[in-house]
C-alpha cells in the first residue's frame, strides 16, 4: 500500500476515507483534520483560552498535543476520582497526564476528588445508590461540574475533551435506541456558554476514528494509560461500540456517516420543536453553578449525602 500523497509505503490504510498514507503525510493529515473541525463548527480561534481536560488516555492527550501544535493556547485539567481498583488507576493516568506536560513545559492542573468531597467515586456510588451504572452517572456527573467549575474560575474561553468519533457514534447510538430527545438536542460538537454560567464546551476531535487518534499517538510516541477505566467494563457504552465497529468492518465510513448525518439532520429542523422549549435555570445557592433544579443541583446533592453518611457517628449497639 502506499500513500496517496507521495507514493511512500503506507503506514496506515483508512478505508473509512479510501486513503492510505505515508507516516510523514499521516502526521499532518490529523492536525490538519482537527483544524477543519474547529473551523467548521466554530469551536474557538488562537485568541481564545482554552483548557484541555485530560484523562491520560490517548485522545485528550493526542489532542493536547495537536492543539499546541496548532498554535493554540491549552493548559490542562486533571480530575482525580480516586479510582484504586486496577493497580491504581486514577493515580496512574494522573502520572501519564503530568509527565506528558512536564516533558513539554505545559501546565497542568490537577484537582483531587477525595480531598475536595472527602470520598473517592466508588464511595460515592455506594452512598447514592444510583441505578445500574452508578459509578459511571456519579463519575461523569462529577467531572462535568469540576470541569465547569475549573473553566469559569480560571476565566477560560472554552473547555476541550478528547471524544472521538467512536465515542460520539456510540452516544448517538444508545440515544437513537432510546429516542431521548432531550439528549439527542445536546450533542453537539460544539456547545455555547450560557448566561446561566456553563463554559463552552468542545470536542476538536469528533470526526476522527478512534483508530487513527491510536495510530497518532503511537507514532508520536505519546505515553499514556492503555487501560480502560475498571467501571467501564460491560457498560452499555462498549456494548454499543463493538455493534457499530462489526458494522464498519461490513460497511466503512458507516460510522463517520451516521455522526454527520444526525449532524445535518438537525441543523435542517430535527427536534427543532424541542429547541424552543426553553429549559430553566436557577443559580445553586451552595456552588453557584447553573442547575435545573430549584434548590442544590445535583452535585452538591450528591456530594451532602456522600459527606452525611461517612461524618455520622456509628450506631451504637
Ligand atoms: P471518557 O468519558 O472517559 O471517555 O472521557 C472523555 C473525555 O473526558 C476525555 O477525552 C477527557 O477529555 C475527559 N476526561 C475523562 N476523564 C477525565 C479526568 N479524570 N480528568 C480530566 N478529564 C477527563
Ligand atoms: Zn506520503
Ligand atoms: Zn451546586
Amino acid at each position: 500500500m502506499k500513500c496517496r500523497k507521495c507514493n511512500q509505503n503506507a503506514v496506515i490504510n483508512m478505508r473509512e476515507h479510501k486513503l492510505a498514507l505515508c507516516k510523514e503525510h499521516f502526521l499532518t493529515w490529523i492536525p490538519e483534520q482537527t483544524q477543519r473541525s474547529i473551523e467548521t463548527y466554530q469551536m474557538f480561534t488562537v485568541e481564545d483560552r482554552i483548557l484541555v481536560a485530560v484523562s491520560g488516555g490517548k485522545d485528550s492527550l493526542a489532542l493536547w498535543e495537536i492543539l499546541n501544535q496548532l498554535g493554540y493556547a491549552a493548559d490542562g485539567l486533571y480530575i482525580d476520582l480516586g479510582i484504586e481498583s486496577d493497580g491504581g488507576y486514577s493515580s496512574r493516568s494522573r502520572q501519564f497526564a503530568q509527565a506528558f506536560a512536564n516533558q513539554r513545559g505545559l501546565a497542568l492542573q490537577t484537582v483531587d476528588v477525595r480531598q475536595r468531597e472527602g470520598a473517592s467515586i466508588q464511595k460515592a456510588a455506594q452512598i447514592a445508590r444510583r441505578g445500574s451504572e452508578k459509578t459511571c452517572s456519579v463519575c461523569g456527573l462529577t467531572k462535568r461540574h469540576i470541569m465547569n467549575q475549573t473553566a469559569r474560575e480560571g476565566a477560560y474561553d472554552v473547555i476541550v475533551t478528547g471524544h472521538n468519533l467512536d465515542d460520539e457514534a456510540a452516544v448517538l447510538f444508545g440515544n437513537t435506541l432510546n429516542w431521548l430527545s432531550g439528549y439527542l438536542l445536546r450533542q453537539e460538537p460544539v456547545l455555547p456558554a450560557t448566561e446561566t454560567g456553563f463554559a463552552r464546551k468542545a470536542k476538536p476531535l469528533c470526526r476522527l476514528y478512534e483508530r487513527e487518534i491510536a495510530a497518532y499517538a503511537f507514532l508520536k510516541e505519546i505515553e499514556y494509560i492503555h487501560d480502560e477505566c475498571p467501571y467501564a467494563k460491560g457498560a452499555n457504552s462498549i456494548f454499543y461500540k463493538e455493534t457499530l465497529n462489526s458494522m464498519e468492518t461490513a460497511r466503512p465510513g458507516i460510522k463517520l456517516a451516521f455522526y454527520l448525518s444526525f449532524l445535518k439532520a438537525k441543523r435542517e429542523g430535527m427536534f427543532a420543536s424541542r429547541t424552543n422549549a426553553a429549559r430553566e435555570f436557577h443559580i445553586c445557592p451552595t456552588c453557584g453553578q447553573p442547575t435545573l433544579n430549584m434548590d442544590e443541583c445535583a452535585y452538591c446533592r450528591l456530594w451532602n449525602q456522600v459527606r452525611t453518611v461517612i461524618e455520622e457517628p456509628p450506631r451504637k449497639p
